[in-house]
């Protein structure tokens, strides 16, 4: 499918006369039609929740308008805790999945009543020791080990993954929380990240619902949810076919009507935690061409770098380009399109087939929502840059400022020698 950006090259040319490049831009009409999408997908399903999670995208105005879809939210630490809850989310549609936790962030997890989602066997008494009680509610994340397949092609290798019970210890856990006064139990699996296929949701599905029938059967545990988790993908690459959100809440319920109606567990709600699939397509981050350089190779220096993208560096990831304005014209020119880090793999893409880039072109880096701005970090000491939202009319606000060296000094404070330097330099 042809990628073509949520904005439009005027709309462009009126924000960055305002907010200087390069900066992350989500689109709110995305954000908010695909949301909606979800929850009616998994309509069938009385309890059905998405918890978002906020690592994809940290951002509280992004995450306040999936709050008014419906959405709660899924945290792996303290600080993302905190973002919950000055958004006021309830407890309960909060849900704490970390791992090797440490005890502070289980306290806080449970002073704001998230609904913890336990990684370890171990953490049954560490939790206990730490907060002093189990909470009523409880839940387990599960790794099954081996790969994991769907109709013979691997999928993942949750063998070499670090997280969950083995199922070993998961019918001890279920069995020990239950003594140490659980009384609801939850269920969580993650078992393939990026999935382009319409089959994960329900082939991870069918494990966990198997799962929790033998579960209840064997530990008399009163499981309330089961967590599919992340790992519906996107496609970002073009000639990728989406995921269709209906065919896989179609797909799940299916499984559903086979595995836990049959078994009386008719009421057990399904949870999702979904990252990418939520905001993915709906963030571009948008750069300025600021040089040219021929060598070996035609190169396009641009105003953003792997500071504000990492995933291209960090994994070779594929993320689409579009030269804004020129989106109709011939790709007949090879490009590595490169950030200003020292530091070689600061590629957005390479060999990559654009058109004629000059000087002053913007360019659209698509598919940045998720897991984009995030990921970012200050090497070579360079900023983080601005978050900014195109709402439903078509205005542009700031909803993150870009770092100032301020805020880049700002740890050091604690030094004089910073202070020194200030007052060498009033
Ligand atoms: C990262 C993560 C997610 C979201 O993953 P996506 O691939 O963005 O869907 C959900 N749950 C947990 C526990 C995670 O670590």
């Amino acid at each position: 499918m042809k990628k073509e950006p949520f904005v439009t090259q005027e709309q462009l040319q009126e924000i960055v006369k305002k907010y200087p490049t390069p900066f992350h831009l989500y689109d709110e009409k995305g954000i908010r039609a695909n949301a909606l999408a979800l929850k009616k997908a998994f309509s069938w399903n009385k309890g059905f929740k998405e918890y978002f999670a906020v690592k994809a995208t940290p951002n509280p105005f992004l995450i306040n308008i999936l709050k008014e879809c419906g959405c709660g939210c899924d945290c792996s630490s303290k600080t993302e805790l905190m973002l919950a809850d000055a958004l006021h989310f309830d407890g309960k549609d909060i849900m704490f999945s970390s791992n090797t936790t440490p005890a502070e962030e289980f306290q806080y997890a449970d002073d704001i009543g998230a609904i913890i989602n336990l990684d370890d066997f171990t953490h049954i008494d560490f939790l206990e020791k730490t907060i002093g009680h189990i909470p009523e509610t409880i839940s387990c994340r599960y790794n099954p080990g081996g790969v994991f397949k769907i109709s013979n092609s691997i999928m993942d290798n949750p063998g070499d993954a670090k997280y969950g019970f083995t199922e070993e210890q998961l019918f001890e856990g279920f069995r020990l929380l239950k003594e140490k006064g659980a009384k609801y139990f939850g269920i969580h699996a993650f078992l393939a990240s990026n999935t382009v296929t319409n089959e994960y949701y329900p082939t991870l599905a069918k494990t966990l619902f198997e799962l929790a029938v033998r579960l209840k059967e064997e530990t008399g545990a009163d499981i309330r949810f089961i967590n599919l988790s992340g790992g519906i993908g996107i496609p970002y690459r073009q000639e990728e076919e989406p995921n269709d959100i209906y065919v896989i809440g179609e797909g799940v319920r299916k499984v559903y009507e086979e595995v836990m109606v049959p078994a009386g567990m008719s009421d057990v709600a399904i949870y999702t935690e979904l990252g990418r699939f939520m905001m993915g397509p709906y963030g571009c981050l948008v750069t300025t061409a600021i040089h040219e350089k021929h060598t070996y190779k035609e190169y396009i220096g641009c105003d953003a770098c792997a500071v504000n993208l990492m995933r291209p560096a960090m994994y070779g990831a594929y993320h689409h380009i579009t030269v804004m304005g020129k989106d109709n014209r011939v790709c007949d020119h090879k490009y590595d399109i490169t950030g200003s880090l020292c530091e070689n793999n600061d590629k957005f893409a390479i060999d990559r087939m654009l058109p004629k880039i000059d000087i002053g072109d913007l360019l659209v880096i698509h598919d940045t929502g998720a897991h984009g701005f995030s990921m970012g970090y200050n090497y070579n000491g360079k900023l983080k840059s601005a978050e900014i939202l195109l709402k439903e009319d078509g205005s542009a606000q700031l909803i993150r400022r870009a770092e100032t060296p301020e805020d880049y000094f700002a740890t050091f404070d604690c030094f004089d020698i910073l202070k020194d330097l200030r007052s060498t330099n009033d």
